[in-house]
Order: C-alpha cells, then structure tokens, then sequence
C-alpha cells in the first residue's frame, strides 16, 4: 500500500518561523515542555488575533494567522516525524502525546467563533486569486465544521473531534506496535534469492525469523515455493492488531458518525467528501462501480493464467487464493514475458536508486541536490539540500530502512512549510526498504513517495504558507502516481540502474519489464476496489451494531477475486480508515488524473524540461491557491474526466 498523507488529514498545516531550528536529539522532558509551550504560545496568538482594533484586511488578518499557524505546525510537524521515527522510545512516547494535544489545537480551529468572525470581515475585492482562494477555504472550512451551531453544540463537536483524534492515535499506534514475528526452518525459505538469505542468517538451531515488515515478507512471498509458509506469513500480516484494533475502529465509527449526524448530514462519508474534488458520494459510487465494470473481464482472465501456473505445479489445486498471487505472478511473467524479477533486482540497490531518483529530479526540474551533514534522527537517516540557481530552496531526509519502533509503512512527513522569501520547506521520506536490492517495484514505492515530497517542496515556495494544507484530498496522490511512470523508462533507468559489475540494465530487459507491466493490474486493481469499497462502505452506514468480521467477509466476497479469508480480520490493520477516513478512493480518483497529466508528458517526452516546468509551476507550486480541477486544465488546456482511466482498465492496462 502506498500511502502518504496521513498528516494532511489530520493536521497538515505549514511553517514559517525560520528562526528556531528544532533538535532531533532533545531528552523527553525538554520535548513536553516546548509542546506545552509553543501550544500555549499559538493559542495567545490566536486570542491576539481575533482581538485585533484595526481594519480587517488579507494583510492583517490572514497574513498574520498564516504565521502564527505555519510557526505553530513548524512544531507539531516535527514532534510528529519524531513520534513515527526516533530511535528512543520514551521520545517517541513524549512526541506522541505531544502530537495528540496538538491536533486537538488544531481541531479547535475549526470551532473558534470568534476567528472565524474575524475572518469574515476580511473583503474578497481587489485580491489576487490565491488570496482570495485562501479567504473562501477557511470560510467554506468553517462552516463545514459546524461554526454555525450555537455554542453547546459547537462544545459537544469539540469534544467528538478531540475524542476521534485520540481514538485515531490509537488504531495507528496499535498496528505500528503488531510487528508480528515467526521462525522457520531455512530450508523453507527455498527459491527466495540470496542476498535476503545472507540478511536473514539462521540461528544456531537453523530457524530463520521473518518478521511482518514488508522488507522481510515481500521477497518470501514472491519467491518462496513453500505455499504454506506464504499462507501463514500472509496471514500473519492481515491479522496485526487483530485483537487490539475492532473494539478501537467500532468506537472510531461511532464518534465519527455522531459527528457527522450533528452536522446534519447522513453518515460520516457524506461529511467527508466535503472539500474534495469528488464532492458527493452519489459521485464515489458511481466512479467504482466503473471501475468495478472496467476490470471484471480482464481480472477473470489475468486469473485464469495464474490458476493454470498454479495447476502445473499442483494438478490438484482448484483455486488461486490471495497469498499465491505475487508467487505466481512472478512465475507468468517469468515464462510468458522472459522476465526474471531476480535479475531485476540486480540492478536495483537502494543506494544508486536513491542517488537515480536524486538525479531525475535534478534533471527534470532544473534544481541541484546536495548531500548535507546536518542533523539526523538516527545514524541511517540521509540528509540533502535542494538548490536553484545556487539558492537554497529546500530541505529533505530519507529514513530508509525498517527499525525497531520505527513507522512500518512507506509515507511523506511534511516537517516544516515554505513560504516565499521567509521559510524554506523540510520534508522526510519514511520507508522500510532492504540495504542493498530492492525490487522493482519497492523502486516505484519509492518514486511514489518522492512525488510527495517534491509536491510539498515545490509548493512551499508560494507566498501562502499554508496553501498545501488547502489542496483537495482526493488531488493528493496524482503528482505521485503520475511520477511512478518513470521507473519504466529507459532512459530514466539507464542513468542510475547498475548491477554490481557496473552494467547498465539492458534495454532489451526494461523492454520485457514494460511488456510485463500491465498484467496483473486488473487484479490489483480488483485490490484497490476492495479496499475502497470497504472504507466507502464503511463510512457510508449508521455503524450501530455493525459486526465487522461479517462487514469484511461481506465486502471481499463482492469485490475480491479471492474473497474473504475465515479467521481474517484485516480492517484491523487497515491504516488509512483513520487517517482517509472513507476516502480510501482518493488512489484512484487520483491514478485518474495522473493519466491525464501523462498524456501531456507522453506526448512531448517524459524527460522534456519545458513541460516539466509546466507541470511545476501550473500545478505543484499553485497547490491549494486555486481549485484543483482548475490547475489540471491549465496544464492540459481542457478539464479533466476520469474516462482515460476507465478505459485503460478496461483494456487490461
Ligand atoms: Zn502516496
């Protein structure tokens, strides 16, 4: 699962205040006393603000909140980076509780009469269009929240969103604590390649362990030719928190829901969508169900070779189930397309990967980056500086490889907000990839995350420091999956992908990766359809007496070719039914606009500079200034439809 902005659900504000750069390495009691200061310091400035004599302008009004907020975000961002990441875990503990009281700052915004009463004398005439953009977001943001209501109510909403927050550290905390382990005799492990054998040593009674981190559990069930041992690895992965979490995501739904009926709408889902670019869930439904339609044949077909792979090595076996599919997938595009994923792999270490993806965006974006020796967090993590014309517009990290404690999924953290001329942006890649090679599409995972972080770099360099925090949800995955496109170009590889006696990948072989790509798409897209209609679905309901073992069983026996697994409880661990809420469509959604954006690209040269600088300054710098339906069509010259997508699905692409 690629996912990304969590933090942009929840907080996602930016920064501004250059002045204090915060240590990583700061002992726990210094943490919870500069939270509890700088919360108390945000929340005089807000009383200031709102008691403010002079004439409500943009300038003294928004330009003075956007500080005050960018400076106080500054602080929260970083508390929230440590709280996924750092080494120790009482700071990881003191961050945590931190970053809870900080979004219910945030949350309190949202309910605060007497901003919002303020914000509103602020005069539309004569401003620029982000302005006026940024005028309206708050506005529209604050009657969504309930403004309106009188004040017990607005009380009662303050406290169903402290409480979801909490509830929602929770179900996260839980999943990123279920690190699930077994041990295994090495000689199971036959058919996984060797460099993962050489990491994972086997003990003196010769057991290996295999833990729940996609590191140690993507290359056995894709290569390993013991079914049993990836059922049971699967298994264990779609059971963590299986036992903390239900109870914690049935309270989750039912303050979300009441929230959601207080504000006058049905269920959660439809207070959701609000600010997207979807809009409704009449909307929602109706994208999947074409989608649903676009992948039945081709998932019907994709499946009947996997079967028929399956069969020659067990006559016997009358179905495929969902922990045989990356094993066979391999085994077709091995035999149907030539293609050995372990000579792949050979030409994927993480450290020229990481020095490619570097060295792509230099190239496409006209910027250069720069190793740095500034402070990290833990002695794996990699520093860099971004430049343009020789000035400093940037800063970034990579925290690559899993560790104990550490966040277990692959994401963006934004760490501080840029704004013109004041702030330089500061963002962090958390991912759990191997040292050394990577598979080919942990290199896409990889891209995809980047896409995040040039996305919030080059936004943070517009004159509203916040303006990230404005885009439509749904728009957010689009820059990234649009930029995954990369990995499967030649040119693009051949600059970075190398094996170890410093051969360039053969074109011919990216030839066959490229004719191999699509298979297996209508299944995983099929996945993609489960998951959003599980979160949909979810949402979309009064959640009184929901069972959600039934709910689940229900749900993947309507969308999975493989159906529902007994003893399953995969909601559990289903991360972004906090963080998206219903929204889990927004991949989707977005995979559609990463289309059309790529048409333009496909068009004049994935490596063309001048449409580069297009994409750059019509959509990633105006992020959140404009309505995101309005910068696709600058960049396109027409509006966009999802039909590209739908079509491409439906070819089996
Ligand atoms: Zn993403």
């Amino acid at each position: 699962m690629k996912l990304s902005k969590i933090i942009v659900a929840g907080l996602s504000f930016c920064s501004l205040n250059a002045s204090a750069e915060i240590s990583f390495n700061r002992p726990v009691e210094e943490i919870t006393t500069s939270c509890a200061a700088y919360i108390e310091t945000f929340n005089k400035n807000i009383v200031a603000l709102v008691g403010q004599k002079s004439e409500a302008t943009y300038d003294t009004v928004f330009e003075t909140f956007d500080n005050y907020i960018t400076e106080f975000a500054d602080s929260l961002l970083h508390d929230n980076l440590m709280k996924n990441t750092h080494p120790e875990e009482a700071v990881r503990k003191a961050s945590t509780d931190c970053t809870v009281k900080g979004f219910e700052v945030l949350s309190a915004l949202n309910a605060n009469r007497p901003l919002y009463d303020r914000m509103s004398q602020v005069g539309l005439k004569g401003l620029p269009e982000a302005k006026a953009f940024t005028v309206n977001h708050w506005k529209q943001r604050f009657q969504e929240s309930g403004i309106g209501k009188d004040q017990t109510t607005r009380a009662q909403i303050q406290t169903l969103n402290d409480e979801i927050s909490q509830i929602g550290t929770e179900f996260n905390q839980n999943i990123t604590d279920a690190v699930g382990s077994i041990q295994v005799k090495k000689e199971r492990l036959a058919g996984v390649p060797e460099d993962y054998l050489t990491a994972h040593p086997a003990n003196g009674e010769g057991l290996v362990t295999i833990t729940t981190a996609y590191s140690d559990i993507t290359p056995v069930t894709k290569y390993a030719h013991d079914r049993e041992l990836r059922k049971q690895l699967t298994l264990m992965s779609m059971n963590r928190a299986a036992k903390e979490n239900p109870v914690v995501l049935l309270n989750l739904l039912a303050k979300r829901y009441e929230l959601a009926k207080i504000l006058g709408h049905n269920n959660f889902a439809e207070k959701n969508l609000l600010g997207t670019m979807a809009k409704t869930t009449g909307n929602v439904v109706q994208f999947t169900a074409k989608l649903n339609d676009a992948i039945k044949q081709p998932s019907v077909k994709e499946n009947a070779r996997l079967l028929k792979q399956m069969q020659d090595i067990d006559v016997d076996v009358k179905q495929v189930n969902s922990w045989d599919v990356p094993y066979l997938s391999n085994i077709v595009r091995k035999k149907e397309y030539q293609l050995d994923a372990k000579i792949v792999r050979e030409y994927f270490d993480y450290d020229k990967v990481r020095d490619g993806i570097i060295g792509l965006s230099e190239d496409l974006f006209e910027i250069s980056i720069k190793a740095s020796d500034g402070p990290v967090w833990h002695d794996s993590v990699e520093a860099y500086e971004i430049f343009e014309n020789d000035e400093l517009i940037g800063r970034f990290y990579f925290d690559s490889h899993p560790r104990e404690g550490k966040y277990t999924h692959a994401e963006q953290f934004g760490l501080k907000f840029g704004k013109r001329g004041i702030s330089k942006p500061s963002a962090a890649l958390v991912m759990n990839f191997p040292k050394g090679l990577m598979e080919h599409g942990q290199v896409e995972t990889f891209l995809h995350e980047f896409g995040h972080l040039i996305h919030f770099i080059f936004a943070g360099q517009n004159d509203i420091g916040h303006s990230i925090f404005q885009e439509e949800f749904d728009f957010g995955e689009a820059p990234s999956i649009m930029l995954e496109e990369w990995v499967w170009d030649y040119d693009t590889l051949s600059h970075f992908a190398t094996n170890s006696d410093g051969e360039v990948i053969p074109k011919k072989l990216v030839k066959r990766m490229n004719a191999a790509r699509h298979f297996g798409r209508a299944l995983e897209e099929a996945r993609n359809n489960t998951y959003t209609a599980f979160a949909f679905d979810l949402y979309n309901q009064n959640p009184k007496g929901l069972d959600l073992d039934a709910f689940e069983k229900n749900v993947f026996e309507r969308y999975s070719p493989y159906g529902y697994i007994e003893g399953t409880r995969d909601y559990a661990s289903f991360i972004h039914l906090n963080g998206y809420g219903a929204k889990y469509y927004t991949y989707q959604w977005s995979d559609s606009i990463a289309e059309e954006l790529l048409s333009r690209f496909k068009k004049e040269g994935l490596r063309n500079v001048k449409t580069a600088r297009d994409y750059r300054q019509m959509i990633l710098a105006k992020t959140g200034t404009k309505p995101a339906a309005e910068l696709v069509k600058d960049f396109l010259g027409r509006n966009f439809t999802t039909d590209a997508f739908v079509e491409k699905l439906s070819r089996g692409e």
